[in-house]
This record gives C-alpha cells, sequence and structure tokens, in this order.
C-alpha cells in the first residue's frame, strides 16, 4: 500500500467517503433531513463535487469558510459565529442562507441586514445537558460555556425574523445522547419551536461509525419534523470523512532511551494536533499497543518539542530506518488544523481513487512556511 508516496503525505480514502456519503445520502432520503458538512473539521474541497453529490451543502464557522462553501460546493451555506466582525457581516450574508446567532445583542444589530438580502435567521441555544464525559473543551454545555443562549438569557419577546433554531453540544456520540438533547430542547425551549420553520441539531454526530444507531437517529428527526412541523438540518463534521484518510510518515532514525524510540517525518504537534489537544493515540495500520506484538517503539517527531510524541506502539517486525508508517483516521481535524510549528513542512495531500491510483492534490514548500511569518 502507498509505494512511492513522497512522505509525509495526507491521504484520503476516495471509496471510504463514498461509502460515508452513501450512508449520510440515506439517512437524508429516509427523513427528508437535510446534511451539511461542517467545514470545521473537514475542507478539502478538492473532494466537494463529490460530496455535493451526496449532502445538501455546507456549514461554516466566519467568512473564509463561508466563502469556501460558497464558491467550491454551492449548495446550502449556513453559518455560525460567537461573534460576527462588522466589516465582515455584508460578505458573509451574500455567501450564506441561513444566518446563526449567539446572542440577541448580535441578532439586534444585524437583523435589519439578513432579512433585507432574503436570508434565514437562525438562534443559537444551550439546552444546558451535558452528554459528555472526560472532554470539556468538547462540550458546548460546560458551566460559563460562551456558545448558546440559555433560557434565561433567552429573550421570547424578540424573535422578529427569527426563522429557526439552533444547538450543537455533542462531540462523536451516539444518537441516544442526541434523543436525551432533544428532550432537553424541548422542555426548555418547546414554545419557541411552535414558531419555527426549521431547527438545526448541529454536529458530533458520529452517524458513519459502525456501531451508530441510524434508526434512532430518524426517530429522531421524524419527531421534529411532526410535532413541530420543522425542517431538520444536520452539520456533522467528522461522520463525512471518518475513516476516510491516512497520514502517511517514513521512520528517519530508531534511537534509545529506556525503549526503542522511532524518529518520524511527522509531528502530532503540526500535522495531528489533536492527538496532543484532545489527547488521543491515533490508530496506526498494522500496529498493536505496547507489549502486545514482538517490537515495541514510542513513535515520536522530528521537532524539539519535548511532548510531540504520538505513542507507544508495536510491530511484529521490527522497525528498520526507511519504513513506512500509515496513521489512520487522519482526513478529519488534521488538514484543517495543521502548521508549520519548527519550521516543520506541512504534508502534501493526495487522494487514492477507487482504482488505487494516487493523484497529489497538493504539495507545500518553504513559501508556505515563509509567507506567513
Ligand atoms: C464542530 C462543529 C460541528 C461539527 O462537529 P463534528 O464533531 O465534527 O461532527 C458542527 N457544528 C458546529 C456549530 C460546530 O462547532
Amino acid at each position: 500500500m502507498f509505494k512511492d508516496i513522497e512522505t509525509p503525505c495526507y491521504i484520503i480514502d476516495e471509496a471510504k467517503l463514498k461509502h460515508n456519503l452513501e450512508i449520510l445520502s440515506q439517512v437524508e432520503k429516509n427523513t427528508g433531513c437535510k446534511i451539511l458538512l461542517a467545514q470545521k473539521a473537514y475542507s478539502c474541497y478538492h473532494t466537494y463535487p463529490l460530496i455535493s453529490q451526496y449532502i445538501s451543502g455546507t456549514a461554516c464557522s466566519g467568512l473564509f469558510e463561508a466563502r469556501l462553501g460558497y464558491e467550491k460546493m454551492g449548495k446550502e451555506n449556513h453559518v455560525f459565529s460567537a461573534a460576527y466582525r462588522e466589516d465582515e457581516i455584508d460578505e458573509i450574508i451574500s455567501y450564506c442562507g441561513h444566518i446563526i446567532f449567539n446572542s440577541f445583542t448580535q441578532l439586534d444589530k444585524y437583523r435589519d441586514k439578513v432579512l433585507k438580502s432574503g436570508k434565514k435567521i437562525g438562534l443559537r441555544i444551550n439546552p444546558e445537558l451535558s452528554t459528555q464525559e472526560g472532554h470539556e473543551i468538547y462540550d458546548p454545555c460546560s458551566p460559563k460555556s460562551r456558545l448558546g443562549i440559555t433560557l434565561k438569557n433567552f429573550k421570547s419577546d424578540n424573535l422578529d425574523g427569527v426563522s429557526g433554531l439552533h444547538f450543537h453540544t455533542l462531540c462523536e456520540q451516539n444518537s441516544d445522547d442526541l434523543e436525551k438533547t432533544l428532550d432537553a430542547v424541548e422542555e426548555k425551549f418547546g414554545d419557541i419551536l411552535k414558531k419555527m420553520e426549521w431547527i438545526n441539531f448541529g454536529g458530533g454526530h458520529h452517524i458513519t461509525r459502525s456501531d451508530y444507531d441510524i434508526p434512532r437517529l430518524e426517530r429522531c428527526i421524524k419527531r421534529m419534523q411532526d410535532k413541530y412541523g420543522l425542517e431538520v438540518y444536520l452539520e456533522p463534521g467528522e461522520a463525512i470523512a471518518l475513516n476516510a484518510g491516512y497520514l502517511v510518515t517514513t521512520v528517519l532514525d530508531i534511537t534509545e532511551n529506556d525503549m526503542p524510540i522511532a524518529i518520524l517525518d511527522t509531528s502530532a504537534a503540526c500535522h495531528m494536533p489533536d492527538v496532543l489537544e484532545m489527547p488521543y493515540r491515533p490508530p496506526l495500520k498494522d500496529s498493536g499497543l505496547n507489549g502486545e506484538k514482538k517490537y515495541s517503539y514510542r513513535l515520536a517527531s522530528q521537532t524539539c518539542l519535548a511532548g510531540d510524541m504520538i505513542g507507544e506502539y508495536s510491530f511484529d517486525k521490527a522497525l528498520e530506518i526507511g519504513n513506512m508508517l500509515i496513521f489512520e483516521d487522519m482526513a478529519i481535524y488534521s488538514m484543517v488544523k495543521n502548521n508549520t510549528f519548527n519550521g516543520m513542512p506541512l504534508p502534501s495531500i493526495a487522494i487514492m481513487h477507487e482504482d488505487n491510483s494516487i493523484e497529489y492534490l497538493k504539495k507545500f514548500s518553504y513559501a508556505d512556511f515563509e509567507s506567513r511569518l
């Protein structure tokens, strides 16, 4: 697999991407809901022509994503930002059909502009139900969260022009947590929903994971459609490209300090920052846990950051300098988050087509490092 690839390189697996898109498209067909790609997780726009054949559009977090979605996908385009800048709002409105506000101050400030343009207005609510444990940085319902308006701060008498509600409270979760969240949304905002035309369930739905309960998701969607007559939107990011990409790297050296350490031509800090931020242990093809297979290594990066380590893995065969290693599930939250810290080069971006042929989409150079400094 991936012989002759120049490393480091992200490789998008077109067949797996299509597999995910087929699942998502089926949910749209079964329920009549609309699914949008949250570009925050995955913005490799070279694949937007493919994605646009299956789902309804894009979700964005600000001006640049709004423009990318508009120019590269050109379907439904919804934007949420914790606050919009005055010097950007007109351009954002020009790209997006749905503008979602995070406060009544922002609503009052921009309401007339949005309505005059014929676009739709939504408000992000905070149902104050944490359904995830351990990852507070990914929990918009954590104490003092800035994301979404709580019931206490919700001004039910100031909804002129507002046609929808938006919530986003999940992260890598199943539909049982969505169901609980909908209970909280209804309990707190049920009266408002009766006056709305649409609701957006946000992202964090791991719909394309093998143990995800899709029938329960579809019941959740139908519940909002039937009870309130709402159009339902979902904006998953991860689910679109889950397990649909790799980061391919080469072993540059093998050193020793209490255990063998393999130095790779990639970096957790630069090329897979979620490994350190979340943190998590990325899956690696043909490997086991430390000690599980005969040869164990700590896998680490080329940079000077002591903590720039990927994890401890084991292999059936001893690693050798020049071996290629393939990290899996690297399409999401990777290219969109990478950086050139320590002067590390950015990995190339390639796609593996269904016939297994590899096409490079992007290669980077010194200019990409220099241009940002
Ligand atoms: C991050 C985010 C998403 C996508 O979340 P995933 O976990 O990648 O599915 C969708 N909507 C909003 C508002 C977000 O902040």
